[in-house]
């Protein structure tokens, strides 16, 4: 057996030969011809020259071999529904979404808009778009209008599929009215839209535009439509997350990288084996839910459940249940999901046999210690925590179990996986820091390993001036996260380097954030920071100065304001990004030349002492927000 430490470095210095191996792991359709060209950095290009389909290995190629077996079990709490798809089912469903796509008028190279709950029609439509070389773009189904709109425009689909509704926690939520809101809200309009009615809530159709699911796949209930075969480097998806400025950047992925990089990290990683069941509890609008719900599971021959509901409902014993009765044995949740269940009682996860799961791996946000404990106790189970970003759509840390079974350290993720150069650097002289225990900025020198984002997405400047050009003179690629690495080479996460905010797992930008409570009437300056939380990692608070102060005068009228502008945030957001309070001061904290204080804000916040605040313009504002808080 290769000790991993060899395996990594052997990803790095012989990185042709180590990736032309992990290559085989999928199909190729023509071989390519170079393995790694990285000629014009940080543009890298791999596997060059061979072409493939992101489909055809998750779905397509399995068909033969594995026709009857589960390829995606669906289970909804919401709807109390259960259906299993073989893969030769599932290789019909995409089919039809793949034919119904294309008499919509898609074409390779357009962009499909998917906003939709946790249905299978929403894998079918992100396989279809692979299929057929159209790249999807899928939107949170907990975002609303405006986050919609600004996607749409930043994407420009040719055409958006959506559904009737959600449902959380056995209440509807409508989509189509989100929908039609954001396409009137954004520049770009979609030539269709594509409705999959649930029959959950009803809706309207705009003559012409909106079209029904049900009677196309009718009509497309016996398609065969080819997979396209497009290069290694053609886009598969973009998918928009949260930076620094407000606007979203969309994160595009390739195809064979990306193939590639999931095959490896399932065999690698998440000690997947082809015939078993994975089961990750993340939603397809996040990256988990496109790299560890869709396409790692099915790319490894693997059946993939995709969960509709809450993890305690109908009780905190349901996952447990269905790790049992599908004999799940890789499952993937997030911190928050455990903390949740440990509010439960305890005694629901000895319920059930879980004697299938070879470990439990949490991502997303950082884990605790405590919560991390409890649930090894709990579980009798491995738990393997790993650390990754939407940027580079598969772990950056982690232990890899698959290569040489390593012990886990709590409070770390782990080790650098292999393919990643990780290191750390000083963020204000760009120094490398070599040292055990020394805290940096958690970095990655070029090139990136297959997976990665290629770009965003139609903006090179965007990807190299905020990627590439953060560390001074550095040309290294930034996680904008502080960590250090102990004498074993386990590194330790300690938060954003920049204004993103983490909360429940789902990864915010408090500048949105601000940009949509400045939206209201009454709001002239708004500050938003992430504050500590015991449930979800990290909540939004908001502090904002307002045009008349009078509105706010007494506690029950501030009460009313903030209620409103909670509002605001919900209709234009989504209540994922609703701050969990918002406060009312006269002025905020800056320096002397007007940058807002956002770090000391947070401090305080905490409990915390605030630092260096020699340039702080008016002592008197971080004041105000101390007597909030201790109020
Ligand atoms: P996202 O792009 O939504 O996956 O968010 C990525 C960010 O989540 C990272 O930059 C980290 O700040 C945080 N994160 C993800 N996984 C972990 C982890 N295992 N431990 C600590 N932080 C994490």
């Amino acid at each position: 057996m290769t000790s991993y430490a060899e395996f990594h470095r052997r990803s790095l210095q012989d990185r042709e030969g180590f990736w032309a191996e992990q290559a085989a792991l999928i199909d190729w359709q023509q071989p390519f011809t170079q393995v790694c060209d990285n000629s014009r950095p940080p543009f890298t290009r791999w596997f060059v020259g061979g072409t493939t389909n992101l489909c055809h290995n998750a779905v397509d190629r399995h068909v033969a071999a594995r026709g009857a077996q589960n390829a995606l079990i669906f289970v909804s709490t919401e709807t109390n529904q259960e259906r299993v798809y073989s893969y030769a089912e599932l290789h019909a469903e995409v089919q039809r979404m793949a034919a119904a796509l294309l008499e919509l008028g898609v074409k390779k190279g357009d962009r499909v808009l998917v906003y939709m709950p946790m249905i299978p029609e929403a894998a079918f439509a992100m396989l279809a778009c692979t299929r057929i070389g159209a790249l999807h773009s899928v939107v949170f189904g907990g975002f609303a209008s405006v986050s919609l709109a600004s996607r749409i425009d930043d994407a420009e689909p040719t055409l958006i599929v959506s559904a009737d509704a959600g449902s959380r926690g056995g209440k509807v939520m409508p989509y189509k009215p989100l929908l039609d809101e954001a396409i009137q809200l954004s520049r770009h309009k979609p030539a269709k839209v594509l409705m999959v009615d649930r029959g959950l809530a009803p809706f309207t159709r705009v003559a012409g535009r909106d079209e029904d699911y049900a009677p196309l796949r009718e009509k497309h209930l016996h398609a065969q439509v080819p997979c396209e075969w497009v290069e290694a480097t053609h886009p598969s998806y973009t998918l928009y997350t949260s930076g620094t400025t407000g606007k979203p950047k969309g994160v595009q992925r390739d195809t064979g990288g990306y193939a590639v990089a999931l095959a490896a990290s399932m065999k690698h990683i998440f000690l997947g084996n082809p015939g078993e069941t994975y089961f990750s509890t993340s939603d397809i609008g996040w990256v988990v839910g496109h790299s560890y719900i869709v396409y790692g599971p099915l790319i490894y021959g693997m059946a993939t459940i995709m969960y509709e509901g809450l993890p305690i409902r109908p009780d905190a014993a349901i996952w447990w249940s269905l790790v049992e009765k599908y004999k799940v044995t890789s499952m993937f949740s997030a911190p928050t999901a455990v903390r949740v269940l440990k509010k439960q009682d305890p005694a629901a996860l000895k319920k059930h046999d879980l004697s299938s799961l070879r470990a439990l791996f949490l991502a997303g946000e950082p884990l605790d210690e405590p919560t991390a404990k409890w649930i090894a106790e709990s579980l009798g189970r491995p738990i393997i925590d790993n650390y990754w970003q939407t940027e580079t759509g598969w772990p950056i840390l982690a232990l890899c179990n698959g290569v040489e079974k390593a012990a886990s350290k709590f409070g770390s993720p782990g080790k650098a996986v292999f393919g990643y150069d990780v290191k750390l650097f000083d963020e204000n002289t760009g120094a490398e820091l070599t040292g055990a225990n020394q805290k940096g900025v958690v970095a990655i020198e070029g090139p990136l390993p297959p997976g990665c984002m290629q770009t965003v997405w139609r903006d090179d400047e965007r990807f190299v001036k905020t990627y590439w050009n953060s560390i001074p003179g550095r040309s290294v690629y930034t996680t904008f996260d502080w960590g250090i690495r102990d004498e074993d080479g386990y590194f330790f996460i300690l938060g954003r380097t920049d204004d993103v905010i983490n909360v429940a797992g789902h990864r915010l930008g408090t500048r949105e954030i601000e940009e949509s409570i400045s939206s209201h009437a009454n709001v002239a300056e708004v500050a938003v920071v992430g504050v500590a939380d015991p449930l979800k990692g990290q909540v939004a608070m908001a502090f904002a100065v307002l045009k008349d102060p009078g509105k706010a005068a007494t506690p029950e009228m501030a009460l009313k304001l903030e209620g409103e502008i909670m509002k605001v945030v919900d209709e234009q957001l989504g209540a994922v990004a609703r701050p969990a309070r918002v406060r009312f001061v006269s002025v905020l904290p800056k320096t002397r030349s007007g940058k807002l204080l956002r770090r000391a804000i947070q401090a305080v916040c905490e409990g915390r002492d605030p630092g260096d605040l020699t340039t702080i313009e008016d002592p008197s504002a971080l004041q105000q927000v101390k007597d909030l808080v201790a109020g």
